[in-house]
């Protein structure tokens, strides 16, 4: 472990957000690099929409090494990259930055960390399994492309707004996600969800503070079959109703925090081009600052 103390050799990771005070990305972060004894430390940049340009040049300027993307940035700096990797430009958002040959690469490593849980705990074969999802905004992008990725035949997304939804299924038209993606308002939930294996809320319906909400009713959540997946990409509060109906249900439970926590590790694994990264000591950070049950 480091004493943390900076010096004139320190690297500088980041992220770059507004407002950005809560975000929970120093924590892990900087738990992270402690445990790995580097001499590294990951600092909350607050950077006003309209500096975003003169800011990412000065990051460079100061030898920034990388940095996160948090609203309202992750689809406006995108012209103001040398390079985005194709996932970014799939999902038409990047929320990690690094330096390559002295420019500025973006990826977005969202959908790493919702998949991973996927792919380790939960591993199966997805190749005739439905995922829907609730919801179509920002997350939804990256959660549509993870499912995508692991190889679902369908995949329903369901939306209030009919403008944006179709807004939204016509962004995939030139890629393969098409071919399994429908797009439906919410009154088709009640048909979607007895055929549904995997279910997941990309919607705030539900958070702090409003936390007896859910955005699937009782009668919609009694037709869940058991054994199926809910995944709630909230971490706070820790169940949220959609997954303590889901469980009551008998259906697997995955909270956000194992996304926010595997979409850290893949962003630190690309600033320091290794595998070995702490990731029980990222989670427990992230407990132990959101005062969850550890
Ligand atoms: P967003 O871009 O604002 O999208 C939110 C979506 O939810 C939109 O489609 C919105 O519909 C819909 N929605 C909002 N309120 C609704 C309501 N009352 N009824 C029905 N639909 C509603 O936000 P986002 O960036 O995708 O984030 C969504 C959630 O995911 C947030 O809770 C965020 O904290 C969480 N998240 C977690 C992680 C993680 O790592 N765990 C990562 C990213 C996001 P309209 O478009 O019609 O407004």
């Amino acid at each position: 472990m480091t004493n943390n103390m900076i010096t004139g050799k320190t690297k500088l990771l980041g992220v770059i957000g507004y407002p950005v005070e809560h975000s929970l990305s120093p924590v892990m972060h900087n738990a992270a690099i402690a445990q790995l004894g580097l001499d590294y430390t990951y600092i909350p940049f607050p950077i006003e929409p309209d500096k975003l340009e003169i800011a990412i040049a000065g990051l460079a300027a100061v030898g920034v090494i990388g940095f996160n993307v948090t609203i309202p940035h992750k689809q406006t700096i995108i012209p103001l990259l040398a390079e985005i990797t194709p996932l970014a430009q799939t999902i038409g958002a990047v929320n990690t930055v690094s330096r390559q040959n002295q420019q500025w690469v973006g990826t977005n490593t969202d959908i790493e960390g919702f998949i991973a849980p996927l792919q380790t705990t939960y591993k199966q074969d997805w190749s005739e399994k439905i995922a829907v999802i609730l919801g179509n905004g920002g997350a939804a992008r990256a959660v549509v492309a993870g499912c995508q990725q692991l190889g679902f035949a369908e995949i329903h997304v369901v939306g209030r707004n009919f403008p944006k939804l179709e807004e939204f299924r016509r962004s995939w038209e030139n890629s393969p996600i098409a071919e399994i993606l429908e797009t439906h308002t919410w009154d088709d939930l009640s048909r979607l969800i007895p055929q549904t294996h995997l279910l997941v809320n990309t919607t705030p319906i539900g958070m702090y503070p409003k936390v007896d909400e859910s955005p699937v009713n009782a009668d919609e959540m009694a037709n869940l079959s058991t054994g199926a997946i809910a995944y709630d990409l909230i971490y706070i509060p820790q169940p949220t109703k959609f997954l303590q109906q889901a469980k009551q249900q008998g259906a697997i439970a995955i909270d956000g925090l194992e996304m926010l926590v595997q979409q850290g590790v893949a962003a630190l694994k690309i600033w320091l081009q290794q595998d070995n990264i702490p990731v029980d000591i990222m989670r427990q950070a992230l407990q132990k600052h959101l005062g969850l049950n550890l």
